[in-house]
C-alpha cells in the first residue's frame, strides 16, 4: 500500500500548502482521505481521475472537506463512468446536504455498526467514531499484512488508541505544539502522538499541523523518536 500527502495543515495554510487529503493507492485504484483546500489540483497532477474509487471525508470540516465542491466539477468535466462514491458522517449540516444534492457524487452516509462491512478496492475497512465537535470518523484500511490508520480529527480517545493498536502505519492528528495544548482542545498534540506511536510501536506521521507552525519545531519536539515518528511532507509518498 502507498500513500501520498496532498495536504496536511489545518485549519488553513499560509505558505502554499494544503490543507487535511490523503491519497491511498490500492491494487485497482485510488482512495481519497479527506478533501481538504488544494488539494484537488494536487491529485489531478498525480493521477486519471477515472482511476478514483471513492473519497472518504472523516468529518464536514472545511479544511477536510471544501475541495469536494471543485472535485464535483472535474468529475463532470473529466470522469467517464458514474458518479463517485463519497463515504461520510450524515451530520445533517448545509455541506452534507449540498453534497448530497450534487449529480456528481454517490453518498454514503457512514456507520460504524460491527455488522456494515465496507470493502474499498482490496481494503477492508473500518469506521471510528472520534472526540470532535462535528460527527467524526477515523478509518483502517486493511490489506492483510499492512494495515493503515487515519485518526482524522479527535482529541484523544479510546478508538485513537484502538486505530494506533491495530494500524502498522498511522497518520494522526497532532495539531498542537504541547506549549500550546490544552485538555479542552479539540484536537490530539505532538506529545499525546508521540506517547501514541510509543506505546503501540507504529510507525507515525504527524498531520493536521497548525497553520502557524513550522516542520522544525515538530521535529524539536518529536527528534528522541525520530525514527518512528515523522512530520508528514506534502507530495511524499510513503510506503505501508
Ligand atoms: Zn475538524
Amino acid at each position: 500500500m502507498e500513500i501520498t500527502v496532498l495536504g496536511k495543515y489545518g485549519p488553513f495554510a499560509k505558505n502554499g500548502g494544503s490543507t487535511s487529503s490523503y491519497l491511498v493507492k490500492g491494487k485497482s485504484g485510488y482512495i481519497m482521505l479527506d478533501c481538504g483546500a488544494g488539494s484537488v489540483s494536487k491529485m489531478l497532477s498525480m493521477i486519471d481521475i477515472n482511476e478514483l474509487e471513492c473519497l472518504v471525508l472523516s468529518h464536514t470540516h472545511f479544511d477536510h472537506a471544501s475541495d469536494i465542491l471543485v472535485l464535483s466539477y472535474a468529475i463532470d468535466f473529466l470522469r467517464k463512468d458514474e458518479p463517485l462514491a463519497v463515504y461520510m458522517p450524515n451530520d445533517n449540516s448545509k455541506l452534507f446536504n449540498l453534497v448530497n444534492d450534487l449529480d456528481a457524487f454517490k453518498v454514503i452516509p457512514i456507520r460504524e455498526q460491527s455488522d456494515v462491512k465496507y470493502f474499498f478496492n482490496d481494503y477492508k475497512v473500518k469506521f471510528y467514531k472520534m472526540e470532535h465537535p462535528v460527527l467524526t470518523y477515523g478509518i483502517t484500511l486493511d490489506e492483510g499484512r499492512q494495515i493503515l490508520g487515519y485518526t482524522a480529527d479527535t482529541k484523544m480517545c479510546k478508538n485513537a488508541e484502538d486505530i494506533a493498536k491495530y494500524a502498522t502505519f498511522l497518520i494522526a492528528d497532532g495539531a498542537f505544539l504541547d506549549k500550546d495544548f490544552t485538555e479542552n482542545k479539540p484536537h490530539m498534540s505532538v506529545g499525546q502522538v508521540v506517547n501514541l506511536a510509543k506505546k503501540y510501536n507504529v510507525k507515525t506521521l504527524i498531520s493536521h499541523v497548525g497553520y502557524n507552525y513550522t516542520d522544525g519545531e515538530i521535529e524539536e519536539e518529536i527528534k528522541e523518536f525520530d525514527n518512528l515518528v515523522e512530520v508528514a511532507k506534502e507530495n511524499k509518498t510513503y510506503k505501508v
